[in-house]
């Protein structure tokens, strides 16, 4: 009897593994931590290795959790994962030429500033603003600076993947290299209108094409694992990118939908359908999953600083001691008394896009307290939340018709019901938090008849908390105000 899916999550910091049951439950999990190297300034990586036994280990973990013979109650297993992480290894032989460049990392910045007069065609391209957050320039990097890795690369000896890539090569012991649609979206390599690697841009990274993996559904077969893994080979049939995974684990299916994850930062997508919108206000165009061929494209936002502003409330400023506290003082206020913070630490991103932006509490007065600081670093998570929106309705004209939410911020009832208010828009948070796992889970059971459709998992989605909008038109007006003259204060770009 399969009842079972299990999701492998591998993340930034952590490898986890969840089993799901037919209605979404978690049944058991399983968590390990693994390191991130910083050789110097700007510089992110992590041991591709580590990923993989990490990641190996919690899935087993799980399994043993589950009992006797579990491998046999699981249906198929998906994966979500850190997205664009880069990892190069050896064909025969399976070893990394390097360590996995990390999504942070920024030692490719010199290299997307001399291919800058591409933009244009790059964003037209693969959604994407050339950035060194992508795949791309990182495998050039490696191509560059690793001893013989260009000429082994163009014999055909070396691999490419993002992490879902690495792990199911991993767990097929060799057999499949692959990825899919929403991953693939993330390497600025991919051409999201053809749907295939596009050659101009990677003639212009000096990147051979037979390094890189088969694209396929985010949903369906991608391999099996080898038996000596689990004890039985298991069907791999569900494969997403954090963010995208997060989106279908929300159920947000329909063009419109859009959830939020408050997190450290703050993670905006939007189901555009089968619209490949391109972005006027600094938004990137991506592959939200490919399903039996048809393609759902999203709009996506990202905030630097979400949860990270309250984070410094509590590490630095020192007054909160912890981020449970903020609820509580935020309601003790009727309002931040015209008082803003505006948490640009490392510069904004969407719909602002200033590098050279830094952080700024404007407004004060003798009047001011800590709880007005407090407060309006909390409302700053809503008000980029905003902008990010706004910028999603004005790209897209769709109408929005609602915000999920998760990430660990979500849990402040305040925030939500502030954000509520500033949106003009109902907000709602499900039960389970767990989205992104979730949504691997789902994509994997659909790949595989688990679950038989869309409606299924969409019945499954339990509401934790539904909040309405409340704030009055005055007042709201006021407040929105106020944010965007503060954003302009700490605006440095022309
Ligand atoms: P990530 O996955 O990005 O590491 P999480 O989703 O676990 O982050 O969310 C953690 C972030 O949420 C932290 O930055 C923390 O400050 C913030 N946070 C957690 N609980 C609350 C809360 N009740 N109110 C406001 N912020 C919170």
């Amino acid at each position: 009897m399969q009842e079972y899916i299990m999701a492998l999550d591998q993340g930034t910091t952590s490898s986890r593994c969840m089993i799901f049951d037919k209605k979404g439950n978690i049944v058991t999990k399983a968590q390990q931590e693994f390191d991130n190297y910083y050789p110097q300034a700007g510089f992110v990586e992590q041991d591709a290795k580590e990923i993989w036994d990490s990641q190996l280990s919690v899935a087993r973990t799980a399994l043993k959790k589950l009992g006797d013979k579990a491998e046999e109650k699981i249906a198929a297993i998906g994966i979500t994962n850190q997205r664009e992480t880069t990892v190069v290894w050896d064909k025969q032989t399976g070893e990394p030429i390097y360590n996995a460049i990390v999504w942070q990392c920024r030692r490719t910045a010199d290299k997307c500033e001399e291919i800058k007069s591409y933009f244009d065609k790059i964003k037209q391209k693969t959604g994407l603003r050339i950035d060194p957050y992508f795949s791309a320039t990182k495998v050039a990097w490696l191509l560059e600076h690793v001893p013989g890795a260009r000429e082994r690369a163009e014999r055909g000896e070396l691999l490419f993947g993002t992490v879902d890539t690495w792990l199911i090569w991993n767990l097929t012991g060799g057999r499949v290299h692959a990825t899919d649609y929403s991953n693939a979206s993330r390497t600025m390599l991919y051409n999201i209108h053809t749907l295939s690697w596009d050659e101009e841009i990677l003639s212009l990274l000096h990147i051979p094409q037979c390094m890189l993996p088969e694209v396929k559904n985010s949903s369906g077969l991608f391999g099996e694992t080898d038996p000596s893994l689990f004890g039985r080979a298991l069907p791999i049939a569900g494969v997403a990118g954090d963010q995208q995974a997060s989106l279908f684990g929300q159920a947000c299916f329909t063009p419109g939908e859009v959830k939020n994850t408050y997190g450290t930062g703050g993670f905006l997508l939007m189901n555009t359908g089968n619209q490949c919108v391109d972005s006027r206000n600094g938004l990137l165009t991506t592959i939200a999953w490919g399903i039996d061929g048809k393609i759902t494209y999203a709009l996506e936002g990202s905030i630097f600083v979400a949860g990270a502003a309250i984070q410094w409330l509590r590490d630095k400023l020192q007054i909160i001691g912890d981020a449970a506290e903020t609820e509580e003082i935020a309601r003790s206020i009727p309002d931040t008394d015209g008082v803003y913070l505006v948490p640009a630490f490392s510069g904004l991103g969407a719909p602002y896009w200033d590098p050279y932006a830094r952080g700024a509490i404007v407004g004060m007065t003798q009047g001011t307290e800590r709880s007005h600081i407090i407060r309006a670093a909390l409302e700053s998570l809503a008000y980029q939340t905003v902008a990010v929106m706004n910028a999603m309705q004005e790209d897209s004209g769709m109408e929005l018709t609602g915000l999920k939410v998760d990430g660990g911020a979500s849990a402040n009832d305040f925030l939500l019901e502030f954000q509520s208010g500033l949106l003009q828009m109902a907000i709602d948070r499900p039960a389970c938090i767990e989205t992104t796992a979730l949504g691997a889970a789902y994509l994997a059971g659909l790949g595989t008849d688990f679950f038989e459709s869309f409606q299924e998992i969409r019945d499954n989605w339990q509401m934790d908390l539904h909040v309405e909008p409340k704030m009055n038109p005055e007042e709201r007006e006021r407040y929105l105000r106020g944010w965007e003259e503060a954003v302009a204060r700490v605006c440095m770009s022309k």
